[in-house]
């Protein structure tokens, strides 16, 4: 047996063209044109497709091109189309999961994990080898408690944040979400397993979780932390549990289908104060970083800080040849034009103070006096009243909804292409002068735009570049590609790996992070899931 799964394995690494080159089973039909996982025949697809219909019902059950469609759509470049799903299937219980995680290893049949799976930038719903069945948790969306007192919830995986918000209002509990840019139609489970950011002082989401139910690989249910314990009242406060702490092997990986999550949610401050600091120059890249590092590392400033270039700015709210016209580079005295048109600097920096009116007021000056020594204009509400980049970091950083940053994918014209890369840093200056310099050096390369922000977390750099493209220019398209791979391999170089990345580049990325891990990823990965049905590929784990 486990002969047939080391097989096996070996071949979901080779992949769609191995497994062409193989001969082995695709599903290549008119009607279903997307590989099959490799060493799979078509009966053992239709078989675990007929057994999911007898969990879930047929409804729930995406077989066929037509039906599948809305779950290959990316906006990440995949120029081979390699990133496809073969199906979905939608349950709307843990024994329904259960059942069809039990189903995948008699058929060997592997399943791609999302929440709401609007993972977008980073793929979707799309797996990273082809194959899957999308594992779709859009239908388990219940809030199962949210403890006003203990500021906590526990959310199934289907729950979006804008209905946690519009639960805690409705409900009048004075707690608040803290939201990713897309919030209203994105997960709080999905983000937090994908470890993704929001802005108020609970912005490092996996921070934030405390507790999980998980459906391991063979089927059966776990709870981490105190959910084990029966009667125990701090599953939801208390992190740790006992023994090794788990449930961070649960995030960015594919150990288990994640059912439940506990979070910890923010009490709402009696005062929220939003700034915006305009530096005029992009050079004045690590002095910026310079000034806001100790106020971070002291959370003097509490909250994740977004450093938003002038590119990125407008390219929420403006296509691209409102500034330059098509086809001329996106020089510098045409976007600090712009930038002054709308009132922004080429580096924008949003922060907030909460607390009292006293606390914000002593810390305030203290504040002031630093930024505007690093060469920074601060401004508040005040003088910001009515600027539509200020009204959106304003309304994140208190965990308020919005889809302003969508726009995005409409400034270099309809294709929609947009790939995140996120490579970290620690929080310095000079680190942010030479990543800057060399993303802007590697994207104008290929004829694209730096089109980037930093996020400053506690003693980190997020730089997040959002490559942006027009998918349906095929030739742009191939060209977002090779660029993509070359960020990824010349920051790797330098020691900047991503903390994140899309479908398209996890085994890519992985590399970087070197063989003892992977080998460690690899033997969890065996002992717990040895017909390799969950996610193969996610992070690079096979
Ligand atoms: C303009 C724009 C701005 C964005 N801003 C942000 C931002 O500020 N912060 C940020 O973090 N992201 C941001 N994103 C990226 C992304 O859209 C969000 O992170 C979004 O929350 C992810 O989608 P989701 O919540 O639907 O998660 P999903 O797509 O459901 O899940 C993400 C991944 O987690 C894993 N997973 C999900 N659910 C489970 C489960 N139940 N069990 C096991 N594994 C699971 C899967 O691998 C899945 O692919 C942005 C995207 C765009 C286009």
């Amino acid at each position: 047996m486990s002969e047939i799964n080391m097989d096996r394995r070996g071949l979901l690494g080779a992949g769609i063209i191995g497994a062409a080159s193989l001969g082995l089973g695709t599903g290549a039909s008119a009607k279903n044109p997307a590989p099959l996982a490799p060493g799979l025949t078509k009966a053992d697809f239709s078989g675990a497709m007929k057994a999911f219909r007898g969990v879930v019902g047929a409804e729930w059950v995406f077989g066929d091109e037509d039906a599948v469609a809305p779950y290959t759509k990316t906006y990440i470049p995949d120029p081979n189309g390699y990133h496809k799903p073969v199906g979905a299937v939608c349950p709307e219980s843990v024994e329904q999961v259960q059942e069809i995680v039990r189903i995948a290893n008699t058929y060997r049949q592997p399943l791609w994990t999302v929440s709401t799976g609007k993972n977008m930038g980073y793929g979707m719903t799309a797996p990273a080898t082809p194959g899957q069945v999308v594992l779709d948790l859009k239908r388990m969306n219940r809030i199962l408690e949210v403890d006003a007192d203990l500021g906590t919830c526990l959310l199934e995986p289907g729950v979006t944040y804008q209905q946690l918000k519009d639960y805690l209002v409705e409900n009048n509990i004075p707690l608040w979400i803290d939201v990713p840019t897309v919030g209203p139609i994105a997960s709080p489970v999905g983000n937090t397993l994908d470890r993704g950011v929001g802005y108020t002082p609970y912005g490092e989401h996996f921070m934030f979780q405390c507790g999980m139910e998980v459906v391991l690989p063979d089927g059966q249910l776990m709870r981490t932390g105190m959910g084990s314990i029966k009667g125990s009242t701090a599953w939801q406060a208390f992190k740790w549990g006992y023994g090794p702490y788990v449930d961070g092997l649960f995030t960015q990986s594919n150990y288990g289908v994640v059912t439940k999550m506990g979070l910890w949610l923010m009490p709402k401050p009696p005062v929220y104060k939003p700034f915006m600091v305009r530096h005029p120059n992009m050079e004045d890249t690590p002095k910026i970083i310079e000034a806001m590092r100790p106020l971070r590392v002291s959370s003097l400033v509490a909250n994740c800080n977004l450093m938003m270039s002038a590119s990125y700015q407008l390219a929420m709210f403006k296509r691209r040849n409102e500034i330059v016209p098509d086809g001329a580079p996106l020089d510098e005295v045409s976007l600090k034009k712009a930038a002054k048109a709308n009132g922004l600097g080429m580096w924008n920096t949003y922060f907030a103070l909460y607390g009292t009116e006293q606390t914000v007021a002593a810390i305030e000056p203290i504040i002031r006096a630093q930024l505007t020594a690093s060469g920074g204009e601060v401004m508040t509400a005040a003088e910001m009243e009515g600027n539509p980049w200020f009204h959106h970091h304003s309304t994140l950083m208190e965990g308020g909804l919005n889809l302003d940053e969508i726009g995005l994918l409409r400034w270099r014209g309809a294709g929609g292409g947009l790939a995140w890369f996120a490579p970290v840093a620690a929080a310095r200056g000079i680190e942010a002068e030479r990543q800057t310099a060399l993303a802007k050096e590697i994207v104008e390369k290929y004829g694209f735009d730096y089109t980037a922000a930093y996020a400053i977390g506690w003693r980190d750099l997020h730089h997040i570049l959002a490559l942006l493209f027009d998918k349906s220019d095929a030739e742009e398209h191939r060209k977002a590609d090779a660029c993509y791979r070359e960020l990824v391999t010349r920051f790797g170089a330098q020691g900047w790996a991503s903390y994140r990345t899309g479908v398209n580049s996890m085994e890519l990325v992985a590399q970087q992070y070197g063989s003892v891990n992977r080998e460690f990823n690899a033997k969890i990965k065996h002992a717990l899931d040895p017909n390799g049905i969950l996610a193969p590929g996610k992070s690079g784990i096979m």
